[in-house]
């Protein structure tokens, strides 16, 4: 510490001391400093209060593409791109406002015409009482780095773009550990697709998966279980419950177990609504009698071994006939053969209409058909098919004011659940075969089948 009060020899001396190394360790500083500025790699200037540049660092010139000493005196303003509103302008008067650092991006032009983008800093520096303000201004080109970003932005709302237009959905979805499902990311189709905006499924993936149709729910589930276990891809076709309105849709997704457990999948999502009808139609064609719309005897044989699969698993019994219009070659001779054909229409809509929906009936001959009864006990078949013989019994076809008459034989079997189609079918026939000999307008059982006293019973 100086002792002002007493300048004595000793005293003397430890000033002049301390004010050799004040000074010394300013020139320390100050060259210091210097070294830095005249290393940066960009702009580096003095300027007063008012933007006038009062010094410059050597790159100046290199990176600015003015000569230093045409700037001096000068605005630091007219390095902008808009010497009169732009960013420069606003960085100077937002530092000196706040007496406090501005930092941020500067869109400059070089002396060559050249527009650069810079970061650029405004730092106030230190005065001492009476010393005016001066801001060191340095600006360092990222203009690379600028283009970079731009070309990366395009290149993402390009592919953007491209996502959105596709003619599909693309998504992300991910299962946590606990099974819960998150939708990371859908394309803009899904409005189209399931007029739904991405950020409401995003926000909650049950506003979509809620909207699976019943029957389709635990399909999804399962091909979703077996693909975060497999670590497979999978594909299904589902339908999406839309009000009113039910759409197919394929879905098609390839796994990524993450690091943390989750599962990721991206996968894409089409409307194949156009396509299950044309297959529908294709299916309904193919499978339909054309003359009287029935199921022909190909489709009776598909469906007949599905139901016969899902009987034998529930271990029930399946009851079947066989039925053949009674002397038909003979309506034919008489009346002519479209006549034949609207009997066969009659026939087949009266049948039709005595059995359920579900109920397989079909044409599997000129004038013979099958029927086989879902779900239905050996008592109820009898008195469904009773009826149904009466029914025919009524009907009255008028052909150009002429009433046919029509009736049919009947042979009826029942199939066990772990009997085979053919057998009993073969069982029918011999039952009908009966009938037509017992007088033909009549239901006959084939043997085994329970007796009429045990069928009231
Ligand atoms: P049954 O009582 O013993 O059954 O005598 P049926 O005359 O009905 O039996 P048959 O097998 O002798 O004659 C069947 C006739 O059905 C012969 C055939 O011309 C006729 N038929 C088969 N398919 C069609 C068709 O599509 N349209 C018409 N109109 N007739 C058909
Ligand atoms: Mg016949
Ligand atoms: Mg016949």
């Amino acid at each position: 510490m100086i002792d002002a009060g007493k300048p004595g020899t000793v005293g003397m001396a430890r000033i002049r001391d301390h004010w050799r190394h004040w000074a010394s360790s300013r020139r320390q500083q100050a060259s210091l400093a210097s070294s830095l500025l005249d290393g940066f790699p960009g702009v580096a200037m003095l300027v007063d209060a008012d933007g006038i540049i009062l010094s410059v660092n050597p790159g100046f010139e290199h990176y600015s593409g003015h000569p230093a000493h045409t700037m001096l005196g000068r605005r630091v303003t007219c390095l902008d791109v808009d010497p009169l509103h732009g960013d420069i302008r606003r960085a100077l008067a937002c530092c000196m406002a706040r007496r406090s650092p501005w930092r941020g991006v500067l869109l400059c032009r070089r002396a060559d015409g050249q527009e650069i983008h810079q970061q650029g800093v405004f730092q106030p520096l230190e005065t001492r009482p009476g010393e005016a303000l001066r801001l060191l201004v340095t600006l360092h080109d990222i203009t690379e780095l600028h283009q970079g970003a731009l070309h990366d932005h395009a290149l993402l709302a390009s592919l953007q773009g491209t996502l959105d237009r596709l003619p599909g959905v693309v998504f992300q979805l991910r299962q946590s550990a606990r099974g819960d499902l998150e939708f990371r990311y859908f394309s803009a189709g899904l409005q189209a697709l399931a007029g739904l905006s991405s950020q409401t499924v995003m926000d909650s993936a049950e506003t979509l998966l809620g909207r699976v149709h019943d029957d389709d729910r635990q399909r999804l589930s399962t091909v979703l279980a077996q693909s975060a276990v497999s670590l497979t891809p999978w594909t299904l076709e589902f339908r999406l419950a839309l009000g009113d309105d039910v759409r197919w849709i394929e879905g098609r997704a390839t796994p990524l177990r993450q690091r943390d457990g989750d599962t990721l999948w991206d996968g894409v999502l089409l409307d194949i609504t156009a396509r299950k009808g044309e297959e529908q139609r294709t299916q309904k064609l193919v499978s339909t009698d054309m003359l009287t719309g029935v199921l022909n005897r190909r489709a009776f044989f598909d469906y007949g071994e599905a139901v016969r699969a899902l009987a034998a698993r529930h271990g029930r019994a399946v009851p079947l006939a066989m039925l053949d219009i009674d002397h038909f070659k003979q309506l034919n001779d008489t009346h002519g053969h479209a006549a034949g054909d609207l009997a066969l229409q009659a026939f087949a809509t009266t049948c039709r209409d005595c059995l359920r929906p579900y109920d397989l009936f079909a044409r599997i001959g000129g004038e013979e058909f099958a029927v086989m009864l879902v779900d239905t006990s050996p008592e109820e078949a009898w008195s469904v098919l009773e009826r149904l013989r009466a029914a025919v019994e009524a009907i009255a076809l008028d052909v150009h004011g002429e009433i046919l008459d029509v009736t049919v034989s009947l042979g009826l079997a029942v199939m066990p659940p772990q009997g085979s189609l053919e057998l009993a079918l073969s069982q029918a026939d011999g039952a009908l075969y009966r009938a037509k000999h017992e007088g033909r307008n009549r239901l006959v059982p084939a043997p085994g089948y329970p007796e009429p006293q045990e069928r009231a019973r």
